[in-house]
């Protein structure tokens, strides 16, 4: 069998070579794919000329083209803008099989309105919040209710619509800069203002067939550029699994308080929610979970992490997932922890340089891989090509260990101007200790 899994970065590479592990799967095609997937001689890059300009309607029409002429088994889609504009409709609509959220119920993550209003509805933990289209009248808002407080841009806006403002002026600019100077264009064009949530971060991330749901390893990212959590937030610098923050007690609160009422609450909307669904949650200091945001894809980096952990066929889970038979599959897990470091350009998150030469990229091992997210072959040269490049990933019994085997790994590779976290797992040792 032959699979498609949709995307160029990190996540979809560590999607594709844990699917081709699997025996029955004979070639990932990854599309568009990235210099480490153009590379690994299980995977194959699809070049379509339509992808060129991004998810639109003649690149997902290539995409439905290409599994139906390469009789694909099924495709899994990465990223969430294809998700978006409904490449799960157009399969289903061609009777293609695919795993991911129809367009309706990807709006989970594509609007901060609708999944605000939802969760209210649903009674699912969340900040307190307002939505406005009148620059005025958010102005007004935020006045009365103070700072801290966070300006959410209401659409899709690769990670730089969010800004958690630490003083009123902070806030007032956010709003000027998506209401009235409309920088993020459409995406802008409604915002959520959110109350300030302190507490640990965690990502906790389940894959649902519009009935059943079934939990995959925990997880925690690393949004900040800098050591010590200080810098802009990025799309995320390293992440390791499992998170001690989730504890057992709190994985059952978790499933029960939010991922069930979401699925349920879906259902009763008239919306069947299938594909991975990621919550991002705030853990309060007395270990109450809130739901900061939905995505309807897996994390990037967390699904490298998760990945190299995940035992078994995966290939199966997925064919399960989209038969809507999740409640016979028990997943496995590697015991260990697995940690991944990402490395980008210079000058990321903001401007980063694309065109340098990478070299030393470590051999493969059974407790060492590293993911390729901005990379292209050009020539059987390895070049950067975006601002997150590489995800390095160690797995070992200690996050320490795998802290070790990673930076070690990191100290082979070589590309001007990379710069990546030194701390990636500290939340995790400083609870052990
Ligand atoms: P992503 O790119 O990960 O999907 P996003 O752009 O959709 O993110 P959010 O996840 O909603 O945005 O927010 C980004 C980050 O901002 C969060 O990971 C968190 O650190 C911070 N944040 C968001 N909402 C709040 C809040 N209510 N209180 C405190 N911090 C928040």
């Amino acid at each position: 069998m032959n699979l498609l899994v949709v995307g160029s970065g990190g996540r979809e590479h560590a999607l594709a070579w844990r699917l081709a592990q699997s025996p029955r799967v004979q070639t990932v095609f990854v599309a568009p794919g990235n210099g480490g997937t153009a590379h690994d001689p299980r995977l194959r890059n699809v070049v379509l000329p339509e992808l060129a300009d991004g998810y639109t309607p003649a690149a997902l029409e290539a995409l439905a083209d290409f599994a139906e002429r390469e009789k694909v088994g099924f495709t899994v889609v990465g990223p969430e803008t294809p998700l978006a504009a409904g490449i799960v409709n157009l399969f289903r609509a061609r009777g293609l099989k695919i795993f991911g959220p129809s367009k309706e119920a990807a709006q989970l993550e594509s609007s901060k309105d609708f999944a605000k209003a939802f969760m209210k509805r649903h009674g699912i933990p969340t900040a307190d919040y307002a939505t406005f289209t009148v620059a005025a009248d958010a102005h007004a808002y935020l006045d009365s209710k103070g700072a801290p407080i966070v300006v959410k841009a209401d659409g899709l806006a690769a990670g730089k619509g969010v800004v958690v403002a630490q003083t009123l002026e902070e806030a007032h600019a956010a709003v000027d800069a998506m209401l009235a100077d409309n920088q993020l264009g459409d995406a802008g064009a409604r915002v959520v203002i959110e109350e300030f949530l302190t507490g640990e971060e965690a990502s906790f991330i389940v894959m649902v067939d519009g009935k059943h749901i079934l939990a995959l390893a925990s997880s925690q990212d690393h949004k900040r550029l800098l050591d010590g959590d200080a810098g802009p937030n990025t799309g995320g610098m390293g992440a390791y699994s499992p998170a001690p923050v989730v504890t057992p007690q709190l994985h059952a609160r978790v499933i029960r308080e939010i991922i069930q009422p979401t699925v349920r609450g879906m259902e009763a909307d008239g919306i069947r929610y299938t594909g991975f669904l990621y919550a991002g949650l705030m853990i309060d200091a007395q270990g109450n979970p809130k739901t900061l945001e939905f995505n309807c894809r897996m994390g990037d980096p967390e699904t490298q992490p998760i990945m190299m952990r995940l035992k078994g066929d995966f290939s199966k889970v997925i064919e399960q997932a989209i038969a809507g038979q999740l409640n016979d599959v028990e997943l496995s897990w590697d015991r260990r922890t697995a940690l991944g470091v990402v490395v980008a350009a210079r000058g990321y998150p903001d401007a980063p340089r694309k065109g340098d030469l990478v070299g030393g990229i470590p051999e493969e091992t059974e407790a060492a891989v590293t993911f390729h997210a901005g990379t292209e072959l050009v020539n059987g040269r390895l070049l950067t090509s975006g601002g997150r490049v590489l995800c390095v990933v160690g797995l070992s019994d200690s996050v320490r260990g795998a802290q070790s085997i990673v930076y070690d790994a990191i100290n082979q590779i070589a590309f001007d101007g990379m710069q990546y976290r030194r701390d990636i797992g500290y939340r995790a040792l400083n609870r052990k200790h």
